[in-house]
């Protein structure tokens, strides 16, 4: 029996006897186990293809396709204004943008309930660009599997040094390429040009930020690989949670698989012993899978669904002449022998409250103005007494222009009522509003703009200090907007 303190050592070195049973990319001795998957041409790699590359093209695009005078994606973190195919979002849309992200969060929890990690296998970015763009390069420039595994563990020589060299000089043009498509999705192309086009001495933050992420993305595609699945990436740390057994997932069947063994073998075995599954275990799908995992040992959080085992598997149950889908996209239950439930207590409360959000998003936007309007005090005195003897307020009127087309606003005085309220028993009190600077103000599409302005009234228009302004914000399309102003003077 071990002394307590020599447990937790003991226990240390038996998951360290077995690295790759925790971490297919770890060696026993703690260094990288490259990955060679082998591709596995196949139904579902034709597919993935073509689906791939028409990723490609729309991520390149969804920065620059314009949607409303907007880009059709933009998330300009730094002036706080996002569009969303056609949909923009102010500073001011705090609840609509919330709404849209819960919306959006519930839309990856309900289809990985009942889609499993099609997303990753599929329409990942990481797996799209991995598989269908700097894989086939490698293969191009540094041969099959199995030539750049053993020119690898060889020495250097000037054939491995050229064609690395090449390998990478095209990554690093790629990584470039993919880093101003990433880094547009966040200032749109337009400020991307200027700043591309412009001296560099202009715009040194530009080319850091440039230069970062193009290593960033160098050091993902080159280097960091299929770690970015099974080790960084929060979704595929949630997928115990958001899975469960009637989600599609890429599964090994047992019950027809086992037990595996080469044919020869398992044909000669006789006495007693059990019929031969249809698995030859041959270890096409192992040595196929991006991520190194064994299908066979079940569903495990590595699998990023990417369906190469499917096609690897199927083509050796055409050679060995028994039907397709040893492996295949089924469900745990089903490969319990029971029937998947696309309705469950799960999907239908992420369908409800998916709905809801939907509704939500929907009353909020269609409730939202075409002009937001905002009024507040200018910073300094409350007021100010004038030689004259009136009480000057001064106010600032902040404006947003939603709409997609130009714009200008005035502003002027509706009413003031001595007191807080605008229902007061006092008749109103004559009003004067002296702009600060040129009014009517133009407004671009989705522009804010500012106006200063002080409003007068007589000393005895206030009420315990206090008098009600009504404002009318008028705009060059008609549109009126009203609002209601508290406005500070001397008790009377
Ligand atoms: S590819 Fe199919 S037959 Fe070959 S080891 Fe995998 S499951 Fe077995
Ligand atoms: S187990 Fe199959 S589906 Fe999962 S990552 Fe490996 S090859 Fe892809």
């Amino acid at each position: 029996m071990l002394a307590s303190h020599e447990r937790p050592r003991q226990a240390a070195s038996t998951i360290l006897e077995s690295p790759e049973a925790v971490l297919t990319t770890l060696t026993k001795d703690g260094r990288r186990n490259w990955m060679y998957p082998v591709p596995s041409p196949g139904r579902y790699h034709t597919a993935r293809r073509l689906v791939a590359w028409v990723l490609i093209l729309l991520y390149v695009a969804l920065p620059v396709i314009p949607i409303g005078g907007h880009p059709a994606v933009l998330l300009d973190f730094v002036h706080r204004e996002f569009a969303l195919f056609g949909l923009v979002f102010y500073p001011t849309d705090t609840l609509l943008l919330m709404i849209f992200l819960i919306g959006v969060l519930l839309s990856v929890v309900l289809s990985t309930a009942l889609l499993g990690r099609v997303w990753c296998g599929w329409g990942c970015p990481q797996t799209v660009y991995l598989e269908f763009v700097f894989r086939p390069i490698e293969r191009w420039l540094e041969g099959a599997e199995h030539v750049r595994r053993r020119r690898d563990d060889g020495p250097w020589t000037f054939d491995k040094a050229w064609r690395k060299t090449a390998k990478f000089s095209v990554y690093l043009a790629i990584s470039l390429l993919l880093a101003h498509t990433f880094v547009a999705y966040f200032v749109g192309w337009d400020a991307l040009l200027v700043w591309m086009t412009g001296p560099p001495t202009e715009h040194w933050g530009f080319f850091v930020v440039m230069a970062v992420t193009t290593g960033l993305v160098f050091f993902d595609f080159a280097v960091f690989r299929e770690q970015m699945c099974t080790i960084t990436c929060p979704y595929a740390r949630m997928q115990s949670v958001l899975l469960d057994p009637d989600s599609l997932i890429v599964s090994y069947d047992p019950t027809r698989g086992e037990p595996r063994g080469k044919r020869s073998k398992t044909a000669a075995s006789g006495d007693g012993a059990p019929a031969p599954g249809d698995c030859v275990d041959c270890g096409a799908c192992v040595r196929t899978c991006p991520t190194g995992i064994d299908i066979r040992e079940g569903l495990q959080m590595e699998c990023i669904a990417c369906t190469q085992c499917i096609d690897a598997c199927d083509a050796i149950m055409d050679r060995v002449g028994t039907p397709r889908g040893l492996i295949r996209y089924t469900s745990e239950r089903e490969i319990e022998g029971r029937r998947t439930r696309l309705v469950r207590p799960r999907t239908v409360l992420y369908t409800v409250l998916l709905l809801a959000a939907v509704s939500a998003f929907a009353f909020t936007l269609s409730s939202r103005g075409a002009y937001d309007v905002n009024v507040g005090r200018s910073v300094g005195e409350p007021y100010t007494t004038l030689p004259d003897g009136r009480v000057a307020n001064r106010l600032r009127f902040r404006v947003r222009n939603q709409t997609g087309a130009a714009s200008t606003f005035s502003v002027r005085i509706v009413s003031v009522v001595p007191g807080a309220g605008e229902e007061g028993h006092h008749p109103p009190v004559q009003a004067d509003l002296n702009p600060v600077g040129p009014m009517p103000v133009s407004l671009a599409p989705g522009e804010m703009a500012r106006l200063e302005t002080w409003v007068m009234i007589p000393t005895g228009g206030f009420d315990d200090g206090v008098a009600t302004a009504r404002f009318a914000v008028e705009f060059s399309d008609g549109t009126v907007v009203e609002e209601s102003f508290p406005l500070l003077g001397p008790n009377s």
